[in-house]
């Protein structure tokens, strides 16, 4: 069987590559990471959207209402607390000239939408992946030996699973770092005082934020030391803790669900290898401190597919290495600077030496005086100038 693209993994960033890809009438084989084939994960993980990544995905997938039900995101508050008994301390973002900066999403429903949607397509071949036996790249292309003895050959291999044995038999070198830190995510319900407002607080515990996405449900991400006492907690004293952190914010809180992950940096320094392309998390996988990981990744795919669409009209092979050159140039900044500047950002944030604390703290206020500088970070992140090109 010969296809164009193979794309290997179960997360968002997979099923938004595939869908994007078939939709422009490439076919391609989807091969899940996981035992079973096509299941969603069950997960009470949210992700904050922005307008850019927004905008464009409801420019391309059809009924996203799902998404634009919860409330728009308007204002992002960050208080730092110092080491001394001086106030804290906080800087605001909005977007003055859009309004909305993003909507937080629940990562379980953006996933079964994108399943549904995927299914309608008769371009997607999806298997699991106890049928894969081996990957192999060849000169054509990628050789796929499936354990039925058939075979699967693609132009283009998609890898977006960070399941090692994949990206080991491939041979690509990532940058690697355990964060020693893992994120409680804790589902809650209580009175919101803005549903419009997203919250972030830097305890010396570890950065807490409070996303909403109703009027009465909101997700507390806390990212933590792992031998932090406060991840052995059970919901009862954590309830109280949370309560007391974002008091100003939230009141009768109620913990629905808590779930934990573990932190962990990767980078790679390229984005394909002969012909494989590497596509979420797998590329890189960055603190959740800024809300960025999904929205760089939306930012790769929107590239990806923009790019092996021209090209492709144009006679061009997809594996040509003019294409994912040019795709792994135009990608390399945007994402060298979000990986490594959040992986300073948590080092900075989360440090208890005086000296830091006290240049932050400066620096955090010539960032609050200055309406240029916000407007600078906020038309970044929002991804605004970027998806003015689709
Ligand atoms: C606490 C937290 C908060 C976040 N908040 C935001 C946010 O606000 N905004 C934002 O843009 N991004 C955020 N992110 C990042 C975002 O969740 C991911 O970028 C997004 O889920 C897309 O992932 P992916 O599809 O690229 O990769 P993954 O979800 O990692 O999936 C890739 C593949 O790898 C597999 N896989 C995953 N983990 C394992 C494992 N341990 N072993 C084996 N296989 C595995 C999956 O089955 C999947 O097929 C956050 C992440 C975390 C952990």
């Amino acid at each position: 069987m010969k296809n164009e693209f193979t794309v290997f993994g179960s997360g968002i960033s997979a099923k938004i590559t595939s869908y994007l890809l078939a939709k422009n009438g490439f076919n391609l084989c989807l091969i899940s990471d996981k035992d079973k084939n096509q299941e969603p994960s069950d997960t009470n993980l949210v992700t904050f959207l922005s307008s850019g990544s927004l905008n464009y995905l409801s420019l391309m997938f059809p009924n996203l209402q799902l998404l634009m039900e919860h409330p728009p995101i308007e204002t992002v508050q960050c208080q730092l607390n110092s080491l001394s008994k001086r106030k804290s301390q906080t800087i605001e973002f909005n977007d003055e000239e859009k309004g909305t900066l993003g909507k937080i999403v629940n990562n379980s429903d953006l996933e079964k939408y994108l399943d549904e949607e995927i299914n309608k397509l008769g371009n997607i071949n999806r298997i699991g992946f106890d049928q894969l036996k081996k990957v192999e790249n060849t000169s054509e292309g990628v050789d796929l030996k499936l354990r039925n003895g058939e075979n699967i050959m693609s132009e283009l291999f998609i890898l977006s699973s960070t399941k090692k044995n994949i990206a080991e038999q491939i041979k690509i070198k990532l940058i690697e770092k355990d964060l020693k830190q893992e994120a409680l995510s804790i589902s809650i319900k209580g009175e919101i005082k803005n549903e419009n407002c997203a919250f972030q607080k830097f305890t010396p515990d570890g950065p807490i934020a409070l996303l909403p996405y109703a009027k009465d449900k909101a997700s507390v991400v806390w990212s933590l030391k792992t031998n932090s006492k406060i991840l052995l907690k059970q919901k009862e004293e954590l309830t109280e803790i949370v309560q007391k952190h974002l008091k100003e914010y939230i009141t009768e809180v109620k913990i629905v669900s808590i779930e934990k992950h573990k932190l962990k940096f990767v980078y790679s320094k390229n984005l394909f290898y002969k012909n494989t392309v590497l596509i979420g998390n797998v590329a890189h996988n960055i603190h959740p401190i800024a809300g960025q990981g999904l929205n760089l990744s939306i930012k790769d795919i929107a590239l990806f597919v923009k790019q092996v669409t021209k090209y492709k009209s144009l006679g061009y092979k997809l594996n040509d290495p003019m294409i994912l050159e040019e795709f792994e140039t135009n990608r390399k900044v945007d994402n060298a600077i979000y990986s490594f500047g959040t992986f300073a950002l948590n080092g900075i944030l989360s440090s208890d030496n005086k000296f830091v604390n006290l240049t932050t703290r400066k620096g955090l206020g010539l960032i609050e005086k200055s309406k240029h500088l916000k407007q600078f970070f906020v038309r970044s992140a929002t991804g605004r100038e970027f998806f003015r090109l689709f």
